[in-house]
């Protein structure tokens, strides 16, 4: 009978320390937190940009980054932290996602979204959101009020209908003056022949929490002058959007490579299975495979001991971070 009760005892103990709920990294600094955004790649030459957008810049990076920090320095969860922080990018104007939204070929706005939580490897998913204000929400809202995974189009509305947190608005309201002149702008290059109009501006975040559990998020309006119910890498799990045990990622940049090399996911994959650090696992995917495919963008990426990984190749990426150690900052090109 003692022997029973001595291997149940055991049993319990080996269960409790493989359970990642309760595995909150213990060191002796105490536990880590890192957080890391981005407000989309693309290429913005240094002399687009007046003194007031560079600060403008700064500073909604910074405040999308208090407000994610807020919530991880509180013992707060990695999934509120990265909904927060996108919240913050989508209600700007700046960023294609959320209010300032790209145009499609019809002049109106079609939203992607999602997120993932590692530890549980639960995701959420939305796509051609045309009402929703702030299509992470809904991600998030998919994934914890529904039995799937991604929603479209009027499905994805009629699921909204049912959440009264989910704010609605018109699909003008996602209007602003310099999309529309980058839609006038891709429609006069398609009409000459001319190379797809790019992405820029999705935006995204990825961090790890006090209790060593990863989660990542991103939202977009997609590509300019997109056509026939387009959807890109952002609410493809493994491909815009991806977080495990050990690592979460999200992904900006042409959509179309980023499914076809499953990008998100290669990265995680590369450091789960090959040992590879997030450095290069980063690197050699976005920096390598995405460019010889054919495509270009960027990917900001955390493991779980806090690295931050923001390789780009596309000449410039608006990003934020805040490392284990407290230390922070914010660029938009090879700083
Ligand atoms: N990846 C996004 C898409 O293809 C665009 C972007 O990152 O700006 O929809």
């Amino acid at each position: 009978m003692r022997l029973l009760i001595l291997l149940l005892a055991l049993t319990a103990m080996t269960a409790h320390a493989h359970d990642p709920a309760t595995s909150a990294p213990a060191t002796e600094a105490g536990p880590k937190t890192a957080l890391v955004i981005h407000g989309g790649a693309g290429f913005v030459p240094k002399d687009a940009l007046s003194e007031a957008d560079v600060r403008d810049v700064h500073a909604t990076l910074n405040r999308a980054l208090d407000a994610g920090h807020a919530i991880l320095a509180d013992g707060g969860a990695a999934l509120d932290a990265v909904e927060a922080a996108v919240l913050v990018l989508e209600e700007s104007p700046r960023f294609n996602a959320g209010k300032g939204a790209v145009f499609n070929a019809e002049g109106r706005h079609d939203l992607d979204a999602s997120v993932m939580e590692g530890h549980t490897r639960r995701a959420g998913a939305v796509a051609g959101l045309t009402t929703v204000r702030n299509p992470v929400k809904l991600a998030r809202a998919v994934m914890e009020h529904s039995p799937h995974v991604m929603l479209a189009g009027d499905g994805a509305e009629a699921f909204a209908d049912t959440r009264e947190d989910i704010a609605r608005v018109p699909n003008e309201w996602f209007d602003t003056d310099h999309r529309r002149r980058a839609l006038e702008k891709a429609q006069q290059q398609a009409s000459l022949g001319g190379a797809p109009d790019k992405y820029f501006g999705t935006v995204g975040a990825v961090a790890l929490d006090a209790h060593g559990h990863i989660a990542a998020a991103t939202s977009t309006g997609g590509m300019t002058n997109k056509k026939w119910g387009r959807v890109g890498d952002v609410p493809v799990i493994g491909a815009g959007t991806w977080a495990d045990e050990r690592c979460g990622v999200s992904g900006t940049g042409w959509g179309e490579f980023y499914i076809r090399n499953a990008v998100a996911h290669d990265i995680c994959a590369r450091v789960a299975y090959r040992g590879d650090s997030l450095e290069v696992a980063a690197n050699e995917v976005v920096n390598k495979i995405v460019p010889a495919a054919g495509g270009d963008g960027g990917a900001i990426a955390l493991d779980g001991d806090g690295n931050i990984a923001m390789p780009f190749n596309s000449g410039s990426m608006f990003r934020g971070w805040i490392k284990p150690d407290g230390s922070r900052g914010t660029a938009i090109h090879e700083d």
